[in-house]
């Protein structure tokens, strides 16, 4: 071990639960890539006010979770929280909303930072793909993204996950809603913290986990019973859009994205073997959140996925990944002139496309045995300087420890064969 350990509320992807990992990123971007997305990748820091602007001044990520620097020339950065408010930024920056194509569809995968308190589940630098699709309002678009989630859950073969839903009205009928709740919140017996987000922020109160808070809820105002007409529709829409692909889930009237930009649909995806880091995603729209950064109005629709969680998902639910074998053959020279020959054997089946090894350091045949079984190679090829005087190596299948020699002009084809 050497002095110094990952920091705290961090941890090291490696060999090899950094496969699984790599595939559930794939996993979960791949219907995306067949529904027109195109990847966006933007810097791993942003203006800190990106993000005070674009997350929100009352958000918990915003006041608590942020990791905030000042740079040698004076700038205030924070590595990023989440992925929207930098993505929408890059889509505004570049003008891809002007190009006459709309919605501007993205999808992202990368690091994101929170400094948060660390538990199973809950880190400082944890992974998301997410997707945005900006510049539309189309219920089918919101249904597009919740059906792309569930189809890549589906496909690593997750099942215990649930979807929530809700509508979070638009700013014809959210106003309203929120001073009805504050008037509701402001006759209730809450601590100071708590009063204070009555003023600024007051639907994150529904979302507050403590029980003694959740028990005085009872009889709060909800959204859907304020939703106007035009949302009611949206949101009926989506729902049947849904129903018709075979996707199940629950209403939650006290689903909430706290902020003003967000509108309309909002959702959760949750994980029942996760314990209290149950979510594993979630998204929603947010047609405010353009011009809250100084854009023009885009309503806009995004979800972000977890892939820490989702890799822990799959651990609680015991399902294992077909991942591809990293090797397929194992090559073991003896003596100088084989290292020399089959290096070369090496070099032209990686460049045929199969994934080879060699037995490096000069180790003895048995040393080189137990690396070739331990590689979970199919094949091994060991060849001394008497096989190489006939022209030919010796190929062992590891599974049936059959073994026979093959002509060394031969070999690549003949794997080829074996492995098709
Ligand atoms: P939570 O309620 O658990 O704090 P969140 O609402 O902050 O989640 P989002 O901002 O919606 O989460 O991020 C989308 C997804 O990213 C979450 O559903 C979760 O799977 C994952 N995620 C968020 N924060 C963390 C974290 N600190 N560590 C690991 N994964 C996280
Ligand atoms: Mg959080």
């Amino acid at each position: 071990m050497s002095t110094f350990k990952a920091p705290k509320g961090t941890y090291d992807l490696i060999p090899p639960v950094s496969e699984t990992f790599l595939a559930v990123r794939d996993a979960l971007s791949a219907p995306l890539r067949r529904a027109g997305y195109g990847y966006v990748e933007t810097p791993g820091f942003e203006s800190v006010e990106l993000f005070a602007r674009g997350v929100g001044e009352s958000t918990d990520i915003v006041t608590k979770e942020m990791y905030t620097l000042t740079t040698k020339g004076g700038d205030e950065l924070a590595l990023r929280p989440e992925g929207t408010a930098s993505v929408l930024r890059a889509a505004l920056e570049a003008s891809l909303h002007k190009a006459g194509n709309l919605p501007v569809k993205l999808w992202y995968s990368g690091s994101y930072y929170r400094y948060e308190r660390p538990q199973k589940g809950r880190y400082r630098h944890f992974s998301q793909v997410g997707a945005e699709a900006i510049g539309a309002e189309d219920p089918a678009l919101d249904a597009e993204l919740i059906i792309l989630a569930v189809d890549a859950y589906k496909s690593l073969g997750l099942r215990n996950f649930r979807l929530l839903l809700n509508s979070l009205g638009d700013k014809e009928c959210r106003p309203v809603y929120r001073a009805a709740l504050q008037e509701f919140l402001r006759g209730l017996d809450l601590d100071e913290d708590t009063r204070r987000r009555i003023d600024i922020n007051p639907l994150r109160v529904l979302d507050d986990k403590r029980e003694a808070v959740q028990k005085q809820l009872t009889g709060a105002p909800m959204m859907r019973d304020h939703l106007c007409e035009a949302c009611k529709a949206y949101h009926e829409q989506v729902r049947e859009l849904l129903t018709a692909a075979g996707v199940e889930f629950e209403d939650d009237p006290k689903l909430v994205r706290g902020l003003d930009y967000y509108t309309r649909t909002t959702f959760e995806f949750v994980h029942d073997g996760l314990g209290s880091q149950s979510a594993v995603g979630g998204g929603g729209r947010y047609d405010g959140l353009s011009e809250m950064i100084g854009g023009p109005e885009l309503p806009s629709v995004g979800w972000a996925l977890g892939v820490d969680r989702t890799v822990l998902a799959l651990e609680a639910e015991g399902v294992e990944l077909q991942l591809p074998a990293s090797t397929q053959v194992f090559t073991v020279p003896l003596g100088e002139e084989a290292r020399r020959t089959l290096f070369g054997v090496v070099t032209e089946l990686r460049r045929a496309g199969i994934a080879t090894d060699f037995a490096y350091g000069g180790k003895g045949l048995k040393n080189a045995m137990k690396s070739a079984n331990r590689s979970g190679a199919r094949y091994a090829i060991v060849a001394g300087e008497r096989d190489l005087a006939e022209g030919a190596v010796q190929l062992k299948d590891l599974q049936s420890g059959e073994q026979a020699p093959v002509a060394l002009g031969e070999i690549v084809a003949e794997l080829r064969r074996k492995l098709a």
